[in-house]
């Protein structure tokens, strides 16, 4: 077989359908870098609840609205809520731990220490979730204990792996069920502020059942805000329950740092593949995140594993890739978008259809009309898909059926729905105010912007899909025109 020389492969831009979902940081705060990292390609910014203060997030947020209006590109904001995680307290000094030593880790405020290496941790039932035998991992497993002797104020164990323990870490406790509740005080004071600022999306740290989503959307609603909440997948519990999760939420996030220390590291990829197919399945966005460039936090090139990385969720169509401390805290933040960009571009390019089309059944009319535009649209070479929409949900739709080659594009006279659609694989959304009832003049409209921004040609095929009233009745139709 000969394989295709690199020389050949063409220049022409193509929209990107992956989007780049970027988190800011120390390295990303200012006004400049965000226009830059919004001009390499930035689709989303998170803002990671974790490591900000409010002071900090209301005028990173400012700047993101202003960055955007002044390069004319809509981009969504993701709040990060930090969850119910589990943490040591603080220690005089940190620890050189070697295997055998006996640690104690105190979860009741009166609990004393009993042994030299003692400290206190933020949650009061771990001595009850906790077995004998089970594994205690701080720090994202860099260190590992086994519980040795537990009880409801205490848990003593034995350190298996070398390492050097600080304050403050983060435990996981892998396939033990735990209590936690789905927010903390602090989630729900970063929750207010997200909704007085207008974020587009709410990120739920360890969620673990569809309940922990649903307390969180009906308490947008209730707040009035139009965010839709993603259930990040932290670990086995969320497995277990994870259709029901991914059906509660708006889009799933698989948190690879987190799993990968709550679950075995040679089952990571699986869990990925099987997350990104109950997503197509039940029509919900998927983010990959986590270490897609790690290497890049110090280096200007990325891996070579890390490259292919990225074509794996390419290939697999996913809505999202998510850079972490590459872009928050690391020295090339808006090279790893353009290397981001760069590979994607290429990959859907090669592959345009990607391997996993959804298998899901055409629940609804809308569904099955949706799936005829799109087999209209694959079968017409060179087509261009258009979407009227108030609420974003004909967009969605479009985008979760995955169309092979065409691009997207939404008309919405809602801010917010267009908003939402940038997360959306493929999806490139407007803001067009259309006149219910008119739906000529909207489509007249819509082929004129897209003319101006250069994203049609005269001819080219275009499959409509709208879903606008006439005389008061709603009716989803499919136009075939040329532009
Ligand atoms: C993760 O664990 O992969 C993740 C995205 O969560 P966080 O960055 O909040 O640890």
């Amino acid at each position: 077989m000969a394989l295709e020389s690199p020389r050949a492969v063409p220049t022409m831009p193509h929209m990107r359908k992956t989007k780049i979902l970027c988190t800011l940081g120390p390295a990303t705060e200012s006004a400049e870098r965000i226009s830059e990292l919004i001009s390499k390609g930035a689709d989303i910014f998170r803002l990671n609840m974790s490591h900000a203060s409010h002071d900090w997030v209301r005028t990173v947020y400012g700047r993101v609205r202003e960055a955007a209006t002044r390069g004319s590109k809509e981009i969504s904001v993701l709040m990060d809520l930090t969850g119910p995680s589990i943490r040591t307290g603080d220690l005089d000094q940190p620890w050189q731990l070697q295997p055998g030593d006996q640690v104690e880790l105190r979860c009741k405020p009166e609990a004393a220490p009993t042994v030299p290496l003692s400290v206190t941790v933020n949650y009061p039932e771990l001595g009850k979730d906790l077995r004998p035998g089970d594994i205690i991992m701080v720090d994202g497993g860099m260190i590992q204990i086994k519980a040795a002797e537990v009880c409801s104020s205490r848990v003593l164990g034995t350190v298996l792996t070398k390492g050097e323990m600080k304050s403050r870490r983060h435990i996981n406790l892998p396939g033990v069920p735990v209590r936690l509740p789905p927010l903390t005080q602090k989630d729900y004071a970063d929750l207010d502020l997200g909704v007085e600022l207008g974020v587009d999306f709410f990120a739920l740290s360890f969620a673990r059942e569809p309940g922990h989503i649903q307390h969180l959307q009906l308490l947008l609603e209730q707040k009035n805000s139009k965010a839709r909440v993603i259930a990040k997948i932290e670990n086995q519990q969320a497995l277990q329950n994870i259709d029901t999760l991914v059906e509660a939420s708006a889009g799933i996030m698989v948190a690879r740092g987190d799993l990968g220390s709550e679950c075995p590291i040679e089952e990571l990829p699986i869990i990925q593949r099987q997350i990104v197919e109950r997503c197509s399945y039940h029509g919900r966005k998927v983010i990959v995140a986590t270490q897609m460039l790690e290497s890049m936090i110090e280096n200007p090139v990325p891996t070579r594993a890390e490259v292919t990385d990225i074509f794996n969720a390419v290939i697999e169509q996913v809505d999202c890739v998510m850079l972490s401390g590459e872009t928050s805290v690391g020295r090339y933040p808006e090279k790893c978008v353009e290397v981001l960009d760069t590979v994607i571009r290429r990959i859907e390019k090669k592959y345009p259809s990607g391997r996993f089309a959804s298998d899901a059944p055409l629940k609804t009319n809308k569904h099955k009309t949706v799936k005829a535009a799109i087999l209209l649209a694959n079968s017409i070479p060179g087509s261009k898909l258009l979407v009227f929409t108030l609420r974003g949900v004909m967009a969605h739709l479009l985008a979760h059926q995955r169309p092979e080659f065409a691009p997207i594009f939404a008309f919405t006279p809602h801010r917010h729905v267009s908003r939402t659609l940038v997360t959306a694989r493929g999806v490139q959304p407007f803001v067009l105010p259309f006149a219910e009832g008119e739906p000529e003049a909207a489509i007249r409209d819509a082929i004129n912007l897209l003319r101006r921004e250069d994203l049609i040609k005269p001819g080219d095929p275009l499959v409509i899909l709208s879903d606008a009233l006439y005389d008061g009745v709603n009716v989803d139709a499919i136009l075939l025109r040329e532009a």
